[in-house]
């Protein structure tokens, strides 16, 4: 009797292992390991389609084209998306024609001080680095931060020491140089003493104006949705041309350039820094669908397209949230952008459609 009772233990026991062995592995982490996503930017602004020669434009897909693949390469393999995202971005700074890691635009005492962070969303870690200027990758350095710390955020000086103890790769800040910056630097510099004659105009509304029309913003981001179902969002920037005393952007700010939650979306944020810091950009679209139960489309519309409009603020920003939503919105001109998705649906933007 009890040898009975023991074997249909036993087989009920076998039953359900072996029920929980032929179960695909998305099961037990709410994800779908036949669905992921991957959307980058590489900055928002006045990119006009007038301005652009076709080998440029041909370049800059390319640039986004190479970025994706990077990321693409990981999620395919079943990866992490925090693993496709920092890939994502490292490809685009090391690319000269984004303005992040090299060809990051120079600051007004014509340095390249960049800023990074990266954010895991199914745990809600997060690191970043700011005002760094010798480290090859900041995207890299923000992920040590995060992996290797118990902090979230360093800056400066002791951000590069303590990226170069984690192994990242340090170059001489000449490695940063890039002509076309440079000379985005003197245009900038004639801009903003013009703006002491003008008074009220700030140098963006400056830059903006007919005949200033090379203006724009540079950062470049990546979120994704791995097959694990985890979010995953990173951005990197040389911050805004011109800048000042050691100024510190969005990007790095947790919560605002950049914000990673499982419960909600992955976003990254590129445009007027100061505007998305005092909107909280990130954080607010995720708390929208959270608590007020929104979509990512309303969420982020709302936030891009009404409140920063309303404010006098532009850019754009990237997000994909749990069911793999994708919304890009911008009220710039232009956005560098595009996604792709596990059954290989790849699109890359750049002007308004
Ligand atoms: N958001 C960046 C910053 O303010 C600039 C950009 O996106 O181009 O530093």
């Amino acid at each position: 009797m009890r040898k009975n009772s023991l074997s249909i233990v036993m087989s009920g026991v076998i039953a359900v292992v072996i029920m929980l062995w032929g179960m695909p592995a998305f099961a037990w982490q709410g994800g779908d390991s036949t669905r992921y996503v991957l959307v980058i930017h590489g900055g928002a602004g006045t990119i006009v389609k007038e301005q652009m020669t076709p080998e440029k434009e041909k370049a800059y897909r390319k640039g986004l084209q190479d970025a994706l693949a990077a990321g693409n390469a990981i999620l395919k393999k079943g990866g992490n998306a925090l693993d496709a995202v920092e890939a994502a971005v490292k490809v685009m700074e090391d690319n000269p024609l984004f303005n992040a890691g090299k060809g990051a635009v120079f600051t007004n005492e014509g340095k390249n001080e960049m800023d990074a962070a990266i954010m895991n969303g199914s745990n809600l870690q997060a690191g970043s680095v700011a005002g760094v200027t010798t480290i090859k990758n900041p995207i890299t350095a923000a992920r040590a931060v995060m992996e290797k710390s118990e902090h979230v955020m360093m800056t400066g000086k002791g951000a590069e020491q303590f990226a170069a103890k984690s192994g990242c790769s340090i170059v001489p800040t000449s490695y940063f140089y890039t002509e076309e910056r440079w000379k985005g630097l003197q245009r900038a510099r004639q801009l903003d003493s013009a703006k002491t004659r003008l008074d009220h105009d700030s140098v963006h509304v400056l830059l903006k104006q007919p005949g200033n029309r090379d203006y724009k913003y540079g950062t470049v981001g990546a979120v994704a949705l791995d097959t694990k179902g985890n979010l995953a969002a990173a951005t990197s920037t040389g911050g805004m041309t011109n800048k000042k005393y050691g100024r510190i952007g969005d990007a790095p700010i947790i919560g605002a350039g950049t914000y990673a939650n499982n419960k909600t979306c992955a976003i990254s944020c590129t445009g007027w820094g100061e505007f998305f810091i005092r909107l909280v950009m990130a954080k607010s679209v995720s708390d929208r669908i959270e608590l007020a139960g929104e979509t990512l489309q309303q969420a982020t519309n709302e936030m891009i397209m009404k409140q920063l409009s309303a404010l006098g603020g532009d850019g754009g920003l990237i997000a994909v949230d749990k069911q793999g939503n994708i919304a890009m919105p911008f009220n710039t001109k232009g956005m560098y952008r595009g996604y792709i998705k596990a059954s290989g649906e790849t699109a890359i933007d750049i002007y308004i459609n």
